[in-house]
């Protein structure tokens, strides 16, 4: 656990947050800001950075964060309507929240590119 990581506080449960997945890998909850229907971030438990830290090693951790988005999107019932799944990385890429996270945005039609 990274002490100053806000999302590993969410993990240990130190930042109260309903799940709506969990497994021994990942957790899964509503953005605090959703910009969809439904927005819901997955995560790793265990603390990592972001894309620009991925390593050989990581690639099961990331094959997994993806899969349980597919399976949510199914679960939700936007699955076949379509979605969009989102990784941020550093400033450039908008992220601003560093511990890695698959963003899942569903119920409503989505424009590309993003801004
Ligand atoms: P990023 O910009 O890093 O890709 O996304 C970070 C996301 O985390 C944002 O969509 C933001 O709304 C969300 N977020 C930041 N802090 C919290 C929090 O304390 N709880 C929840 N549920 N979401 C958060
Ligand atoms: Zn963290």
């Amino acid at each position: 656990m990274n002490e100053d990581c806000i999302f590993c506080k969410i993990v240990v449960g130190e930042v109260p947050s309903e799940f709506v997945y969990e497994d021994d890998a990942c957790v899964a909850f509503n953005d605090i800001s959703p910009q969809a229907p439904t927005h819901i971030l997955i995560i790793p438990k265990k603390h990592f950075t972001s894309m620009d830290e991925a390593q050989e090693q990581h690639k099961e951790t990331l094959g997994h964060l993806l899969l349980k988005a597919a399976e949510i999107a199914r679960e939700k019932g936007f699955a076949e309507k379509g979605y969009r799944t989102v990784i941020n990385t550093n400033r450039d890429g908008g992220q601003t929240v560093f511990h890695l996270h698959v963003h899942l945005l569903g119920g409503r039609q989505f424009i590309f590119p993003p801004g």
